[in-house]
């Protein structure tokens, strides 16, 4: 895998699968293979519980190969839970349910706008450093 994979689904509950699906594709082979999926079926599932109805009803999965993990990007249009106009990062946190993508997860973290919310999550690896290190 190189570069992002990237892709849409509806903005509905059997569309987790496929992203899953999406996603062990993506990273077929990878040792992190995993964790990855699951970090997306967590994600995919919190996107399409928080997406606005009747808006835009879409979600988009990204996936991207860094030298050192994989970086799992979900984006939707949804509110974190009730909508508090100015309220910053740990607002968009609360409700949202990513204790199982903490667990997984070097870091991750979310970019919140009035209508659209996009939630990161970076998953370590060693299998593909572009410029090895030389310790
Ligand atoms: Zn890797």
């Amino acid at each position: 895998m190189t570069g992002t994979e990237m892709r849409q689904f509806p903005a509905q509950l059997e569309e987790i699968g496929h992203a899953r699906r999406f996603a062990g594709g993506v990273v077929a082979g990878h040792p992190a293979a995993d964790d990855v999926v699951l970090a997306v079926s967590e994600l995919a599932a919190n996107a399409v519980e928080h997406t606005a109805a009747g808006r835009h009803d879409s979600f988009e999965v990204r996936i991207t190969h860094l030298a050192d993990a994989v970086l799992v990007e979900v984006h939707d249009h949804g509110g974190a839970g009730a909508p508090r106009l100015g309220a910053a990062g740990s607002e968009a946190t609360r409700g949202r349910g990513l204790f199982l993508v903490d667990h997984l997860s070097r870091g991750w973290g979310v970019t919140r706008r009035p209508d659209h919310t996009g939630v990161w999550c970076e998953i370590g690896c060693t299998c593909a450093a572009p410029v090895p290190a030389a310790a």
